[in-house]
């Protein structure tokens, strides 16, 4: 699987992984097959994406054994709850074509329904039954985790959370480490919006990388799982090509401060 990050569970998820928010089903076949190819073993997907019967294709098509591929998925809004979970995640995964998901994750948690509880008692059953191999969340803040735990007595094994060097979660990550969870950072090239800044642009030029490189490689080293998006086949080429470089201590500092804590997408604390 390539470079990967230990799970709480002992399963492992591979550091750089494919995400595909906004790429069509058909585009995302094509593109994934393509990432495939390039290395990546892992692919980030969602009910709500509209791509996962094109994921499963490409997986399914792959020469790359099943096992070592690692596919997520995540449960929509209106699904949450217990029955809801249950039937959701079954439609899931015929749509996928599989006979398992390696990782499910709660898309967002949606605290005012007061129904993430109960929908990680539904993830929990989906693992015992051999269904999910491992079962996270997404965009919660250290409140909801910590009502989540209290409740199930579960540590989720990953928080997918916006992250890049404009919002770099420091709280949030220090939080996560001190329970063993992994930090995820989706938008991890602040879709895009981080690869002009200027001092990433000169530390792109010092290391001969694209800026995209950096930024991938500033996550990698702070110990963050990412899963950027392009559809373009050179993109996901290079940014897969992340693992024969190193920031120096000087040009991490450097990124740190770039944090201004600006969000691109919504505060979980206010959606909804
Ligand atoms: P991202 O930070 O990965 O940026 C993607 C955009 O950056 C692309 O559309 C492209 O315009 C640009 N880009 C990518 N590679 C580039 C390169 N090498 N050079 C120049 N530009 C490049 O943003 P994202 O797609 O929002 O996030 C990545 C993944 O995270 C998604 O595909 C999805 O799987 C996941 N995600 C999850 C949530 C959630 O709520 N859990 C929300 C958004 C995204």
């Amino acid at each position: 699987m390539g470079v990967t990050v230990n799970l709480l569970d002992g399963n492992a998820i591979p550091a750089v992984g494919y995400g595909v928010y906004q790429v069509p089903d058909d585009a995302a076949e094509v593109a994934l097959r393509h990432a495939i190819e390039c290395g990546y073993r892992s692919v980030d997907t969602a009910a709500m994406y509209g791509n996962e019967a094109g994921v499963g294709r490409a997986v399914r098509a792959s020469a790359v054994p099943r096992s070592e591929l690692f596919v997520t998925t995540k449960l929509w809004n209106d699904d949450q709850g217990y029955d809801t979970t249950m039937r959701a995640f079954e439609k899931s995964l015929s749509t996928l074509g599989l006979g398992y998901v390696d990782m499910y994750l709660i898309h967002w948690p949606l605290a005012k329904e007061g129904k993430f509880v109960d929908t990680f008692r539904a993830f929990q059953k989906l693992k015992a039954d051999g269904l999910v191999r491992s079962i996270g969340v997404s965009n919660f803040t250290r409140a909801h985790l910590e009502e989540l735990i209290e409740a199930t007595g579960e540590v989720p094994v990953v928080n997918q959370i916006e992250l890049h060097p404009r919002l770099a979660q420091n709280e949030l990550r220090e939080f996560h480490a001190s329970l063993g969870i992994v930090t995820e950072a989706w938008g991890p090239l602040g879709q895009g919006s981080t690869l002009s800044i200027p001092e990433i642009a000169d530390i792109a030029a010092a290391q001969s990388k694209t800026a995209a490189q950096v930024v991938l490689r500033w996550h990698l080293q702070r110990g963050t799982v990412v899963i950027p998006k392009s559809a373009a086949p050179e993109r996901i080429e290079s940014n897969f090509a992340v693992f024969d470089f190193e920031l120096t201590d000087e040009q991490m500092t450097l990124i740190d401060g770039l944090d201004t804590g600006d969000r691109i997408g919504a505060d979980p604390d206010i959606m909804w």
